[in-house]
């Protein structure tokens, strides 16, 4: 069992926490893609990435993730039309976490808002994604036994046991299939190139 787990940015303006929930619920993992990276460095916290340029993200379902206080405090960001939606404080700019639409029952918690450490809380991450945009080479004992594949499979199979189980609401971020707070886009769709 994984106990409550408390989230807050580095203001304190804004406070919440994931539910406790069955070690198997959640997801940690390092994310080396671009889009991670643009959005850190888009609101000056490239000292959330580690060494690679990699995000340590901790996916859980929706429902389980609670804002307590500083509703108001919270932005969106989409580095492109379509893209991911990406949660911040405006308070402090600390990135909070990325969803990927209404429809799919994930919140990845980026780990600058979880208060303690997510080795001590949840363990350690179950594997990497898009290593081959990481800065620099991975070194195989920082990305994890899983491939990429692996782990892509891994989400996919939580995200439908998320959703059977109806996990996608309440949610601190949508509403009725809407963002709480419209999206601010970056660039006019060409921002960022994930191929
Ligand atoms: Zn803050
Ligand atoms: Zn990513």
């Amino acid at each position: 069992m994984v106990e409550g787990i408390k989230l807050g940015c580095r203001c304190g303006q804004v406070s919440g926490r994931i539910a406790a929930h069955p070690h198997w619920q959640g997801n940690r993992l390092i994310c080396y893609c671009k889009d991670c990276r643009a959005y850190l460095q888009h609101l000056e916290r490239t000292d959330c990435l580690n060494e690679f340029g990699g995000t340590d993200i901790y996916q859980v379902p929706p429902a389980h993730v609670t804002i307590l206080q500083g509703h108001a405090q919270l932005a969106c960001l989409q580095m492109t039309r379509q893209g991911v939606y990406r949660w911040y404080t405006q308070c402090c700019n600390t990135p909070v976490g990325n969803c990927f639409s209404a429809f799919w029952p994930m919140v990845g918690v980026v780990h600058s808002f979880v208060l303690g450490s997510l080795d001590e809380q949840v363990g350690p991450s179950s594997g990497s994604v898009y290593c081959r945009d990481a800065q620099g080479r991975v070194p195989d004992e920082l990305k994890g036994a899983r491939s990429h594949k692996a782990m892509v499979l891994r989400l996919i199979a939580k995200l439908l046991a998320w959703k059977l189980c109806g996990k996608n609401t309440p949610s601190a971020f949508f509403v009725n299939g809407e963002p709480r707070v419209m999206p601010q886009q970056l660039a006019s769709g060409t921002a960022v190139d994930n191929d």
